[in-house]
């Protein structure tokens, strides 16, 4: 027998072939990726600079032009998750000693703020209760206030499910000389969003959710500016570039159409049942993300655990200010199905029957 000279031997766990179980993902993202996008990224390889895989890269950039209805030239694919691209997004707009007003009504504006102190911004925010969205009126006194150089917000708020209006915004913030940065991460696909004339002036999104890709690419469009050479994630681009080719045969309109009568279907289940929504308004709610209270007298986490042990569901509990508050429950590209509601529906009423805190 020969002495190893290792000290830590082969781990017997990666000796065995990889298991993975079936789940259907119906929480906040990511959700189940269609046959066609796991495929694409299961290709061989491209070098990144090859010309077919540029010409992959612009069809992403039409791809990502059509899904926010914009003619901006800077428009691409981030290498890296939505929160890649809110800091690629917010490191490109702001420098040491720039004021910038972020409207915060659930995690993501807390985070962007977050960045952008770190950053050495000059940070204002502009606070809404979660649940709530920002009125015309409340971002005009906050520019009028501070005279930011960039107005942060949240289209789709996934930690509280508020949807919020993109009307007269952009024209608002040009009046008082800001640039307007809106994340559309939970949004893109599942809500109207016209990037050109909403006069927004940088907008990003992730893959993870209404795209049906798996994370890890974000589309990103500016109204100007530079980026950097590096090396791409040439498979999840293959990956974006089917995502986004999906939407693109479906049409925007069509996804917009399928994501509010999911979400419809869902709202009007779960008041059947007796449960509240979190957000009151009908307008105000994310058509991909709804929001509703963990009912008096049960722990969210049992009621996710039950879901996931004895029907393979995710949903997920709140996040942030809504933590402990509220379930999420997430109806996403090809996920946004009346079957599916359906089958949640049916498993979140078994689920109240059955743990421990029965009051229904
Ligand atoms: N913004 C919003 C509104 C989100 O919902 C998310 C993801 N849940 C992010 C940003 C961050 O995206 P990612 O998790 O893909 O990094």
């Amino acid at each position: 027998m020969t002495s190893s000279l290792l000290h830590i031997p082969p781990p017997q766990r990666l000796l065995q072939p990889l298991a993975l179980p079936e789940r259907l993902m119906l929480g906040p993202g990511p959700s189940n990726v269609p046959p066609r996008i796991l495929a694409a990224s299961g290709r061989q390889l491209l070098g990144h600079m090859h010309p077919e895989m540029l010409q992959v890269m612009d069809e992403i950039k039409a791809g990502i032009q059509y899904a926010f209805q914009t003619q901006n030239q800077l428009t691409l694919a981030i290498s890296g998750t939505g929160h890649c691209a809110m800091e690629a997004a917010l490191l490109n707009l702001l420098e040491q000693g720039d004021t910038v007003l972020v409207a915060i009504n659930g995690i993501w504006g807390q985070r962007a703020a977050e960045i952008a102190r770190r950053l050495g911004a000059n940070v204002h925010e502009l606070l809404k209760p979660p649940g709530d969205y920002f009125a015309l009126q409340d971002i005009e006194e906050g520019l009028a206030q501070h005279k930011p150089s960039v107005l942060f917000i949240t289209h789709g708020e996934s930690s509280t499910g508020v949807l919020q209006p993109l009307e007269g915004l952009g024209n608002l913030c040009h009046r008082y000389g800001c640039l307007l940065l809106v994340d559309a991460v939970a949004s893109l696909g599942g809500a109207p969003i016209f990037m050109d004339q909403q006069e927004i002036d940088v907008l990003y999104s992730g893959s993870q959710k209404v795209l049906n890709v798996p994370p890890g690419s974000a589309p990103i469009s500016f109204s100007q500016r530079a980026w950097y050479h590096h090396t791409a994630p040439t498979n999840s681009f293959f990956s974006l570039r089917e995502g986004l080719s999906m939407l693109a045969e479906l049409g925007l309109e069509s996804s917009w159409e399928r994501h509010r009568a999911s979400c419809a279907q869902l709202c009007q289940g779960l008041r059947d049942m007796g449960l509240e929504l979190f957000v009151k308004e009908e307008k105000a709610r994310l058509p991909t993300i709804t929001t509703v209270r963990v009912p008096e007298g049960y722990d969210c986490k049992e009621i996710t655990a039950f879901l996931m042990d004895n029907h393979g569901i995710e949903i997920a509990g709140g996040l942030g200010p809504s933590a402990g508050k509220v379930l999420r429950i997430g109806l996403m590209g090809c996920n946004s199905t009346s079957e599916n509601v359906t089958r949640v529906l049916r498993a979140l009423r078994e689920a109240l029957r059955h743990c421990p805190r029965c009051r229904l």
